[in-house]
């Protein structure tokens, strides 16, 4: 197996194919990952998510980080990482186009609100669900893409077949 580097179109061409990820925040030196669906566009992630831990804890500290990848076999797979910044697009004037904009590239995916709605039915709370858009403003990406020798390759299809 030989690993390689990905360029940064191929860590972004990954990111907008896959559509989800694992979404890492920590708080106290606790880390917390979940996974999420996001939206890639530029140097941003745009995630829909209700008021929940990682919402409170990505307030507390926005330093994040979410990893993606396209798993074919132990001997091919292609991983991304992303370091960046939380940012709240709060429901108010400052933040209405950019808010809008979200729910228009959120639109492309069928009940894109599900998840984040789901998710709040076994929180054990009287209130109703608090929508949270937010975007990931991406500082670093870094790809990892591994390709599998040829007995690799012949290994696999075997695996494959049966
Ligand atoms: C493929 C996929 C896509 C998803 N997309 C979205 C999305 O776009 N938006 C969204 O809001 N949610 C999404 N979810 C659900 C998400 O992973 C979280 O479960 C959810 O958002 C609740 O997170 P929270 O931090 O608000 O947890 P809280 O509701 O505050 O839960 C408290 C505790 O419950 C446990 N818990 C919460 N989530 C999980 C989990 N996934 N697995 C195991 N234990 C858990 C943890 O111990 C957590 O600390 C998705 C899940 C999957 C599998």
């Amino acid at each position: 197996m030989q690993v390689s580097e990905m360029s940064g179109k191929e860590c972004r061409e990954l990111l907008a194919r896959q559509g989800w990820g694992r979404l890492g925040c920590a708080l106290d030196n606790q880390p917390y990952i979940v996974p999420i669906y996001f939206v890639a566009e530029g140097d941003s992630l745009f995630c829909f998510a209700t008021l929940g831990r990682k919402i409170e804890w990505m307030r507390a500290n926005p330093r994040v980080c979410i990893q993606a990848d396209e798993i074919r076999s132990r001997y091919d797979w292609k991983s991304v990482v992303v370091f960046g910044r939380y940012e709240e697009l709060l429901d108010d004037a400052e933040h209405e186009q950019a808010r809008k904009h979200a729910v228009t590239l959120f639109s492309q995916r069928d009940a894109w609100w599900e998840g984040a709605y789901a998710s709040d039915e076994v929180r054990k709370h009287a209130s109703d669900p608090i929508p949270v858009v937010f975007c990931v403003h991406m500082t670093q990406i870094t790809g990892l893409e591994a390709e599998p020798d040829a007995g690799q390759v012949a290994l696999d299809v075997a695996q494959q077949k049966w």
